[in-house]
């Protein structure tokens, strides 16, 4: 009963124009953002997460613990838990799904593959089930990944550029995740929107990312390795602001169309979309690390290394000009400005120690 009592409440949106939304994943960095985002304009709201031991489980319970004081509830509980999901379905009538939940990162899955295949493929086509069968059906927008773009080496990429040469198994399941999107717009009807979300940094990030265990080496005085590719030199990448991303989310859940139902008998056929969402200004990894340096006031020890064939690709820049036109996505935040931002938290959150930081 209380379980139900704080779903609804959770779930409850301000206006009758709201939407009402489950946000998968919503322990994540990006899930956090977002649903705090939904609520903060009068959204109805619920989350869903594992709360999985991948990085830090005390961050995610601190995001936790954010969430809650802005009046999120997030269940807790595995994407692939058909029963689960379904009774979440059966207490509240969703307009919207926000699928974020994933095995994120590229060299995980070296150490454990499953992981992807679990969260990735297996977990989404759970979801997928679920909603298909759900009445009102929801739009789905979801998170897929610049890591598509694989091999490709023409920039910036577009959306319609190649994305046959994966190169992770991360890359793979999310390319899967765009595959098994386009079988249930086909066959059910479903409204279904993909994010290829670039570089995603910020405040309450993730301690995986390069980042964050920059700042964190840079700190300690331990040395950074620098990854640099034969004849083609530093690595970069197009590091786009959480705000901007977020904005980009709320743009695509906005502007979703309402899935039509089995065969697209009702009203035509549904939607189905993939937008990039970045920030088309890439950055070498060697000048995150001097902006990290300056904010820091910390020199670093630089340690080059000759790039190692792990799953990472050379260099991403998005275009971006679809997700302009068709979601007003316009990202305004430069490296240096959100790099100031992330320091700060960082700071606050693990060095001070202050409350204030959640
Ligand atoms: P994150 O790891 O912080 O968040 C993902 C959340 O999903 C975690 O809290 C995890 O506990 C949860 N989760 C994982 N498997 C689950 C499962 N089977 N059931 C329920 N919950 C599960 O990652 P993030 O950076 O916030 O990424 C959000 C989404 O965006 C992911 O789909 C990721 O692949 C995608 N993405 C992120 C970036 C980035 O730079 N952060 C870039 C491209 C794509």
């Amino acid at each position: 009963r209380d379980w139900e009592r704080r779903v609804s409440r959770s779930a409850r949106r301000r206006s009758e124009s709201g939407l009402t939304v489950l946000v998968t994943g919503a322990a994540g960095f990006v899930g956090t953002h977002i649903s705090v985002a939904l609520k903060r304009r009068g959204d109805g709201v619920l989350g869903v997460d594992s709360f999985n031991h991948y990085y830090d489980p005390n961050l995610k319970r601190a995001r936790q613990r954010l969430l809650d004081r802005a009046g999120v509830f997030v269940v807790e509980g595995d994407i692939n838990d058909a029963s689960l999901l379904q009774k979440l379905f059966d207490v509240v009538a969703f307009t919207h799904v926000m699928h974020l939940a994933a095995q994120a990162g590229v060299r995980y899955a070296m150490q454990n593959p499953g992981s992807y295949v679990h969260s990735n493929i297996a977990g989404f086509v759970n979801l997928l089930e679920v909603c298909k069968s759900a009445n009102p059906q929801p739009s789905i927008v979801w998170a897929s990944s610049s890591s598509v773009y694989g091999l490709n080496s023409k920039v910036p990429f577009s959306e319609k550029d190649r994305t046959d040469q994966p190169a992770s198994l991360y890359a793979a399941t999310k390319k899967a995740g765009e595959e098994i999107a386009h079988t249930y717009n086909h066959i059910y009807g479903l409204s279904i929107t993909g994010l290829r979300f670039f570089t995603v940094y910020g405040p309450w990030g993730r301690p995986d990312m390069a980042y964050f265990f920059f700042t964190k080496d840079i700190l300690k005085g331990k040395p950074i390795k620098i990854f640099e590719a034969a004849n083609h030199g530093a690595v970069a990448r197009d590091f786009t602001y959480i705000d901007d991303i977020v904005k980009g989310c709320l743009g695509a859940l906005d502007t979703a169309k309402k899935s039509t139902g089995s065969g697209g008998k009702k009203k035509g056929p549904a939607q189905l979309r993939v937008f990039n969402l970045g920030n088309t200004a890439p950055v070498p990894v060697t000048e995150l690390v001097s902006i990290l340096e300056k904010l820091l006031k910390v020199r670093a020890k630089r340690l080059v290394l000759p790039m190692p064939r792990n799953g990472d690709v050379r260099f991403t820049h998005a275009n971006i000009s679809l997700a302009h036109r068709e979601l007003g996505y316009r990202p305004t935040t430069n490296l240096e400005t959100g790099l100031k931002k992330f320091v700060r938290w960082y700071l606050d959150y693990y060095v001070e120690k202050k409350k204030s930081a959640w």
